[in-house]
């Protein structure tokens, strides 16, 4: 089996860059960050706070996350609801940020992850694929972009959805995620030794999707 492990802060295009490598190279894209927003997503309705461990780690029995792989895409149920959309609010992104620091969440997730890898092709993308997950993924990316490059987009992607987005707003959430995904004890965010660096901050969509397909293609 091939895996392709795309890893890195959030913002740097990671998402949409690796669904659309993976319906290229006929793999299936797997996005481990919707888990987490999903446990985040159940926890702010549970109404506990997302930074209590303990707490987070006593809704887990309650939680089931079906991934539904359907035409290459993952489909996320959160006890049989499809909350593919949901999770995609902007303050999941943080909720999901305060609930993967928890080891005991990053461990309920683990084995789904990497069952997903073990049957197919995958192209995987999160914070600690090549690190954790997949240690021996066929090939590992790091993707990056400098925060300010990565606020100026995401702005942009909320102002395009009509939301109302003020950039210093946006790059203090972004600085502050990147703080908070780099220095948790258990599976920070890291470029793995063997990771290849792609630094997206000054080339745009198309060219960055030429890079990491180029990568991808001489290593498999
Ligand atoms: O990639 P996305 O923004 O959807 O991820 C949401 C949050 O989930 C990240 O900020 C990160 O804290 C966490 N995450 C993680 N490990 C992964 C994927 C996501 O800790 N493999």
């Amino acid at each position: 089996m091939i895996s392709v492990a795309i890893d890195g802060p959030s913002g740097a295009g990671k998402s949409s860059l690796a669904r659309r490598l993976a319906a290229d190279l006929g793999y299936t894209y797997v996005d481990t960050g919707a888990m987490y927003r999903a446990i985040g997503l159940y926890t702010r309705r549970a109404g506990q706070n997302t930074k209590d461990a303990a707490a987070v780690e006593a809704l887990l029995p309650r939680i089931h996350l079906d991934i539904r792989l359907q035409d290459g895409e993952q489909h996320i149920l959160l006890n049989g609801e499809d909350v593919t959309r949901a999770v995609r609010a902007e303050d999941i992104g943080m909720a999901a940020s305060d609930v993967s620091a928890h080891p005991a969440v990053r461990a309920f997730l683990l084995d789904t992850q990497r069952d997903l890898a073990a049957s197919r092709n995958v192209l995987m993308d999160g914070r600690d694929i090549g690190t954790v997950v997949l240690p021996n993924a066929t090939v590992k990316i790091y993707l990056t972009a400098t925060p300010e490059a990565r606020a100026a987009r995401r702005r942009a992607e909320l102002v395009a959805k009509g939301q109302d987005a003020d950039f210093d707003t946006v790059l203090a959430d972004i600085r502050q995620r990147d703080y908070q995904d780099t220095h948790r004890a258990v599976a920070p965010l890291r470029q793995a030794e063997d990771a290849v660096l792609v630094d997206t901050s000054d080339i745009g969509i198309e060219e960055s999707f030429a890079r990491l397909k180029q990568v991808v293609l001489s290593r498999i």
